[in-house]
């Protein structure tokens, strides 16, 4: 499996944070889920990853994203960031605050009711970042929001908000889970070896975020991402490379890009040529996905893909624009691959 984003989480991703899941299920379930909560709890024990995961919970098509992960079309929405009635408030600017400008653009979000969702969703993070008046203005709509609107302030220090703030929200509050939790955790999800799981449980002080920090620069992890990231620009098409790109401009440095397919499409290409000696290939994990593709693209498409990926990886030293990479790179890649 593959690292989440907070955004990509559900229920049943999450680790730990049984009973704060459960308390959340009940309300809604009971339609008692109040409209204003706060998320609190140190930092990367999964605050975000719980509101985007409450988001998929109350409106999701198929009512799948209550017990599994889900592909509805609103949940994958919500995955990608781009669901028409989600929206997050981050802290902008040198002083990392939210500013009354911000908070003007919520207010009229708040004022139109859902397109499609069941409830419009806003997600404050680092709520208590959240400047005197824009804390005020906020205020006014906590005091009384609309029945179709749930805002959520996600906070590692709920000291800091406003007393009045406070108070008018349901304060649900993360605890971190034990170290084996997330060491079983780790090798049940994220395919990586039991040292691995073990430094990076024992270095994480029972935050997920900060064992998935340290277990992220698995490299099986991170291939298995970048490939997922391949597969969607092939079935979606040209209109995806866009959001591809900056979803990989965002995740990984340049050469990580390059690298990370040259040893994939080296190994497709070994197996063509060799398919009697899968001991040859660098990804041996994924030994039968890499037979599909040697039988599915032609020697021809796979050359061409190999010299665009070292004609890039030359390149990445001189590009400096983190997204123009792979925006370039996989353009090329994707024609390549469609040569017979
Ligand atoms: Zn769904």
């Amino acid at each position: 499996m593959i690292v989440l984003e907070p955004r990509e989480h559900f229920f049943s991703t999450l680790i730990g944070l049984e009973l704060q899941k459960e308390l959340l299920k009940k309300m809604w379930e009971s339609a008692q889920l109040p409209h204003t909560l706060l998320f609190a709890g140190p930092p990367l024990v999964g605050k975000r990853s719980l509101a985007f995961a409450l988001s998929k919970y109350i409106n999701c098509d198929t009512a799948r994203a209550k017990t599994t992960t889900c592909t509805c079309r609103s949940c994958t929405l919500i995955s990608r960031g781009i669901h028409p009635d989600i929206f997050v408030v981050e802290p902008t600017g040198a002083t990392q605050t939210i500013q009354i400008d911000q908070l003007r653009e919520v207010q009229e979000i708040a004022n139109i009711a859902p397109i499609e969702a069941r409830r419009k969703i806003i997600i404050f993070m680092n709520a208590e970042q959240m400047n005197p008046s824009a804390a005020n203005s906020a205020l006014k709509l906590l005091e009384e929001p609309p029945s179709y609107l749930l805002l959520i302030l996600v906070s590692p220090q709920p000291h800091r908000l406003l007393p009045t703030v406070k108070s008018r929200c349901t304060q649900i509050t993360l605890t971190p889970s034990t170290e084996e939790e997330i060491e079983r955790w780790l090798i049940e999800n994220l395919d990586i070896s039991d040292v691995t799981a073990r430094l990076a449980s024992a270095f994480s002080a029972g935050i997920p975020g900060m064992a998935l920090e340290l277990a992220r620069r698995n490299y099986i992890g991170r291939r298995d991402l970048l490939l997922r990231e391949l597969d969607y620009l092939l079935n979606s098409g040209f209109p995806a490379l866009f959001s591809v790109a900056d979803e990989l401009a965002k995740r990984f440095n340049k050469k990580e890009i390059t690298e990370l397919l040259l040893g994939w499409f080296r190994d497709i290409l070994v197996s063509q040529y060799y398919p009697e000696s899968p001991e040859l290939l660098i990804n041996k994990d994924a030994v039968n996905d890499i037979e599909r593709l040697a039988q599915h693209y032609s020697p021809h498409a796979l050359f061409k893909a190999i010299k665009e990926l070292l004609a890039t990886h030359t390149l990445t030293q001189r590009i400096i624009n983190k997204r123009l990479l792979p925006l370039v790179l996989f353009l090329r890649l994707g024609k390549s691959l469609k040569t017979t």
